[in-house]
């Protein structure tokens, strides 16, 4: 269907025209004619890259056109959040204002009133709910973006929840990958189903297995090795996509694969790649990073720092990186299509051992395949070593993905959002909660919610005997102010046990290393592990700061599993306690065993759970001066700086190793940096024009530096 026969404003259409399209897709077509435009639900089952966003962009336009109101879109990550709201920032033309929202659990935000479209991860949107922000009664349309992670069981309940509250008030728009059983899904929602196995790109599917690669229609090519499909792409002027199960293997096989595709980059793009590398930070795991660059090869996985993802992705898109290894977590969802996609593994570690991987991550990854405008067709691989092609081709390929299964039942999750339903909500009794639940997916799929009923009074009692909630004479449950707080900062119930049970221990003697050890212990946070040979170095450190730890001595106990818990908390508080010292992020990287990716993730969450402490110490009745200690501990964790750089780190552009340089060049305040010439401070390392500008802009001072940017530097590389 041609765009101008679509019923929409015409407005619509000059942005879809200015964005180059003409022709809708089959499946978009189908969408937009399901009744998505005048306002029903809509389930959208079909493959990756094959327009979903779009559906979504026109329905929401659409309807805020017609009816103004609000629409927010939901995506799983903070990265692609950023990359959504660069996309929708193209309707600011036709007078709609686009905002994101991640991060900052414990905030209305009511400044999103102004917005029309908000692009939001669930778990923030969450928060917003159990805030009561005002402008959520004006939300007309919710889309949720891989709503297909409803069965994850980390994530899942989050959305499923989300969808609860907002069905009936908004029009819901789901995109999903295909899955098992959309019907089901599509009709607990109320939604018309769009289903469709059309590509933008074909895609040519098939298994390698000793040295021949069996297509699904039954040709055979032959290839000396898996690594031969890549170098072939190369050699065709094309990009490969690995996927493999672990982030070492990811390093590895990029570094050897690094080494022969490296022979056939041109002179050009050799010295372009040799730039790149010399562009990256100095931490062990880019060494790693910047070795394989060089041969036109990058790793792509969790470890890596934010700011190193971005450059491999850009550079990958824009074909400067001819091949990428990546984990597959990470693959999901972030735009980076290849002519060749080969599939290494097929099984990967969980807790229970080795276990296969789904088939709807599989096939989320083969969708990767194919460049639109580019490639005439895209070719995923899956590498098999053991198993016989044909059974690999009728699991993988033919196979049917898995159903969704409701994780609402999981009990971190229903702990917090049963105790959210009374503190947030105003469900008074058993009676509405359960009624609440009734409406939930996990009860469509059931049919019956006797055995969750069970667990919803267990988490009851729960709630009661830790004060989070009590129950009136009327037999009324309502919240106390400890439950309210909880919910409100969007932290696990059993989370604020633990800040209450350790609550006596920091308030007689707050210290850093004593109150990363208790936050890492919450089950808020993911601690970092550690090998058997690093054990003794932990219980020797341990030993020797043991008076400033509150939690139980691990031998104590007898518990091999506090034991574990104990120590991974405890090798997490020596991390955060290194990082507020000042130690470089390659000297963490090193001492630790941890990549960058792992320092922000941990820094991230403590300073979420440091200020999550501080609140929920003002209701325990803490001092003035503890409540003090704990935010200016949340300061050091936020930038990773000692107390006397605190006041530096309000200036623009300035880190903890700028603001380092400027204190040891005798720079300790604003004053002295006010009155300082742009010459002096030009002189301090890590200090260009341009933080010397922003500097002085933020003091009131207006100074323009004409200066070139050092070699070598990310300024350098951007500004050649
Ligand atoms: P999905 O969300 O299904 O994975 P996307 O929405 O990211 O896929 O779309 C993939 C790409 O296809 C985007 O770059 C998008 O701009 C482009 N695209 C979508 N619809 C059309 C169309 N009708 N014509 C041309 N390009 C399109």
């Amino acid at each position: 269907m041609r765009v101008e026969e679509l019923k929409v404003s015409e407005k619509v259409k000059l942005i879809l025209r200015k964005r180059g399209i003409e022709e809708l897709y089959p499946p978009q077509e189908e969408a937009l004619k399901s009744g998505v435009l005048e306002g029903e639900n809509l389930l959208v089952a079909i493959p990756t890259a094959s327009g979903k966003t779009l559906i979504a962009e026109i329905a929401m336009v659409n309807t805020l056109l017609r009816e103004g109101g609000k629409a927010v879109y939901i995506v799983p990550l903070k990265a692609l959040a950023e990359e959504k709201f660069q996309e929708f920032r193209d309707w600011e033309e036709i007078g709609l204002r686009v905002a994101m929202a991640t991060g900052d659990y414990d905030s209305k935000d009511e400044w999103l009133g102004k917005y029309d479209i908000v692009v939001a991860t669930a778990e923030k949107f969450d928060s917003l709910l159990r805030h009561g922000s005002s402008w959520i009664k004006d939300v007309k349309v919710l889309v949720v973006d891989e709503i297909h992670l409803l069965g994850s069981r980390d994530r899942g309940a989050t959305l499923e929840v989300i969808l609860t509250h907002m069905l009936g008030k908004a029009q819901i728009i789901g995109l999903s990958a295909t899955i098992g059983n959309p019907e089901e899904l599509a009709e607990w929602l109320n939604a018309k189903l769009v289903m469709s196995e059309w590509r933008p790109v074909q895609l040519r599917r098939g298994v390698f297995h000793q040295g021949l690669v069996v297509w699904e229609d039954g040709e055979v090519d032959r290839f000396s090795s898996w690594e031969d499909l890549v170098y072939d792409a190369v050699k065709r002027g094309k990009g490969a996509l690995v996927f493999v199960n672990m982030r070492r293997k990811a390093e590895r096989t990029a570094l050897e694969l690094s080494k022969k595709v490296k022979s056939m980059l041109t002179r050009g793009e050799l010295r372009k790649l040799k730039e790149l590398a010399n562009s990256l930070e100095e931490n062990p795991t880019n060494e790693k990073l910047a070795k394989a660059l060089q041969g036109g090869v990058a790793f792509h996985h969790a470890g890596l720092g934010r700011e190193e993802r971005v450059l491999v992705e850009n550079n990958f898109r824009a074909g400067l990186i001819k091949v990428v290894v990546a984990t597959p977590t990470l693959a999901a969802g972030i735009n980076t299509p290849a002519f060749r996609v080969i599939i290494r593994d097929t099984w990967r570690y969980s807790e229970f051992g080795m276990e296969r991987i789904p088939v709807l991550e599989v096939q989320q990854m083969m969708g990767r395949a194919g460049r639109p405008k580019y490639d005439e067709r895209g070719e995923a691989i899956i590498v098999s070593t053991t198993e016989n092609p044909g059974d690999v081709i009728s699991y993988y390929i033919k196979g049917k993905p898995e159903k969704l299964f409701s994780q609402l039942s999981n009990e971190s999750n229903l702990r917090s959002q049963i105790l959210a339903l009374i503190a947030t909500f105003n469900y008074r009794t058993v009676r509405e909660i359960l009624n609440f639940i009734d409406r939930t997916f996990y009860a469509y799929q059931r049919k019956d919610t006797y055995s969750i009923e069970a667990k919803i009074k267990e988490i009851l009692y729960f709630l009661m005997e830790n004060e989070f909630v009590e129950l009136t004479l009327e037999d009324e449950i309502i919240p106390l102010p400890l439950g309210t707080r909880t919910a409100k900062l969007y932290i696990d119930p059993m989370t604020a046990k633990v800040f209450k049970d350790f609550f006596k221990y920091i308030e007689k003697d707050p210290n850093p290393i004593g109150i990363f050890h208790v936050i890492a212990l919450t089950p808020d946070m993911v601690p970092v592990s550690y090998s058997k040979r690093e054990l003794s170095k932990l219980e020797e450190e341990y030993y020797s700061l043991k008076d400033r730890v509150y939690a139980d001595d691990p031998y104590l106990a007898y518990d091999p599993y506090y034991e574990r818990k104990f120590f991974r908390a405890f090798k997490t508080s020596l991390i955060l306690h290194a990082w507020i010292n000042e130690v470089s992020e390659a000297d963490i990287v090193e001492k630790f065993s941890v990549e960058p990716g792992d320092i922000y993730r941990l820094v991230e969450t403590a300073e979420w759970l440091i200020y999550s402490l501080k609140e929920i110490a003002k209701i325990l009745g803490a001092s003035q001066e503890l409540l003090d200690y704990l935010e200016k501990l949340r300061v050091r964790v936020k930038h990773g700086v000692r107390e006397e750089l605190i006041p530096l780190m309000e200036l623009p552009m300035v880190g903890r190793k700028r603001a380092r340089a400027l204190y040891n060049a005798g720079f300790k305040d604003f004053e002295s940096i006010a009155r300082a010439t742009p010459r002096e401070l030009l002189k301090i390392e890590g200090i260009g024009a341009k933080t010397v500008e922003a500097i002085f802009k933020h003091l009131g001072r207006e100074v323009k530096i004409v200066e070139k940017p050092k070699k070598n530097t990310l300024d350098y590389f951007l500004n050649k």
